[in-house]
């Protein structure tokens, strides 16, 4: 196994060091790899910034790196392995690295309305525009809450969104009066074809809308909605009049803050999950989660961004089926005591909640990620195939390692508290 000098994103949406669990994680995996290896070179960390992703994988954009000196990236480390064992050796082609990629959010401010492309059509991007589409992969992701999360996901169901229509002049007028009304007349329609295409053309009709009416429409809809906050006996409509406000006071006039109205907005409590299909749209508004993907960057923006949106390719490419909130998130299987696997509907990732009291002892099917989140342990590994990395570590908030296919591993608690950790790995399930 490896120990792993781990990276962190400064997006300008994230928390600050003060309150984010990236920058505590971040901070104590750095002290750990300096006290496993004192001659590290560890980069000082701008705590002015915010701290909101922490990544661990193979990614170019921030990859990991073996705690070792001179530092050695994952990735050399894996192709070297991997050509000792020939049925290794397809997927590390096939996918260049890991085939995923895990990482810690801390929002403090929504992120853009996005949705990722499916295979080809990244493929088709990337070709086309390798600039703004930097990987030829698809990203399905899914997200842990590890504190409540709020998460914009999925289209509403089209009488949800009539009543919007009907009870706000503004969103009637910011979507066009010929789009609305044909959506209005026909919302009763029960073929999903055409209920696909009246959402469909709706949305391309806000999506395409002239800036002047949309920071018209949302200055003269915002006093209506601060007022309906405190005053509506609507759950829902007190929900998203509190969104909508929360977005424009973070985003501004941006289409973004309207196309919210039209989205299901859900509530994550800490170890619910959501996976994230290609094609639909989405957008984390606030909480703490791990998320675990592709190994890719691959993002269409539709709003609450000053990056580039790409109106077309979104208007192709998204599914326009209505989520069903109820649904959309779930929670994960136990397999054994304390161990909540999450299993996504894609061959490339798992993910492993574990709360350990004493100890445990596993066998590692295939190339895994262990992130330790809190507690005090200690890992042990053997591995008959390697010829390097560490055999013993101790394990606690921040620590990161990677371990080997075929490696017997045992993890301790070493404390009166429960040892917290995480581990990603390819799909295991097929084959349990
Ligand atoms: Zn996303």
């Amino acid at each position: 196994m490896f120990p792993l000098l781990v990276g962190a994103q400064h997006y300008d949406w994230g928390r600050l060091a003060t309150d984010s669990t990236v920058y505590k994680l971040l901070k104590s995996n750095h002290d750990w790899a300096k006290e496993l290896e004192t001659s590290v070179q560890v980069h000082t960390n701008d705590e002015t910034r915010p701290f909101a992703e922490l990544w661990v994988g193979t990614h170019p954009s921030l990859p990991s790196f073996i705690v070792r000196s001179p530092l050695c990236p994952l990735e050399e480390i894996l192709k070297q392995q991997s050509s000792q064992w020939p049925d290794e050796v397809d997927f590390q082609e096939s996918t260049k690295s890991l085939p995923f990629l895990l990482k810690v959010l801390s929002i403090q401010k929504t992120l853009s309305i996005q949705a990722h492309p499916d295979l080809t059509l990244a493929q088709q991007l990337h070709r086309n525009n390798p600039k703004q589409y930097p990987d030829d992969n698809h990203k399905p992701e899914m997200a842990v809450a590890l504190k409540t999360c709020e998460v914009m996901y999925g289209f509403r169901k089209l009488e949800e969104i009539a009543m919007v229509l009907t009870t706000y002049e503004e969103v009637r007028e910011v979507c066009g009066r010929e789009a609305v009304e044909r959506f209005l007349s026909q919302v009763g329609v029960t073929a999903r074809e055409k209920r696909r295409s009246l959402l469909r053309d709706l949305v391309a009709s806000l999506l395409e809308q002239s800036q002047e009416i949309i920071s018209s429409c949302i200055l003269r809809i915002l006093p209506k909605l601060r007022e309906l906050k405190t005053t509506s006996n609507q759950k829902d409509v007190v929900k998203y009049a509190d969104l909508v406000t929360r977005l424009y006071d973070q985003h501004g006039l941006d289409t973004g803050v309207i196309l919210s109205l039209f989205l299901n907005f859900i509530t994550l409590e800490p170890g619910e999950a959501l996976f994230i299909s290609a094609n639909e749209p989405h957008a984390y508004v606030s909480g703490e989660l791990v998320e675990i993907m592709s190994c890719s960057d691959n993002v269409v923006r539709a709003g609450l961004t000053s990056k580039y949106k790409d109106v077309s390719t979104l208007l192709g490419m998204l599914t326009f089926e209505e989520a069903d909130p109820q649904n959309v998130k779930f929670s994960g299987k136990v397999i054994e005591n304390g161990v909540v696997c999450y299993t996504p509907p894609v061959d490339e990732f798992e993910l492993e909640l574990v709360h350990l009291k004493s100890s445990k002892n596993f066998l590692v099917k295939s190339t895994s990620l262990v992130l330790c989140l809190c507690g005090d342990g200690k890992i042990r590994c053997n591995c008959k195939t390697l010829k390097e990395g560490s055999h013993d570590l101790p394990l606690r908030e921040g620590s990161c390692i990677c371990l080997l296919k075929n490696s017997e591993c045992t993890i301790e608690n070493m404390s009166s508290k429960e040892l917290f950790y995480c581990v990603a790995h390819m799909r295991n399930s097929q084959d349990a």
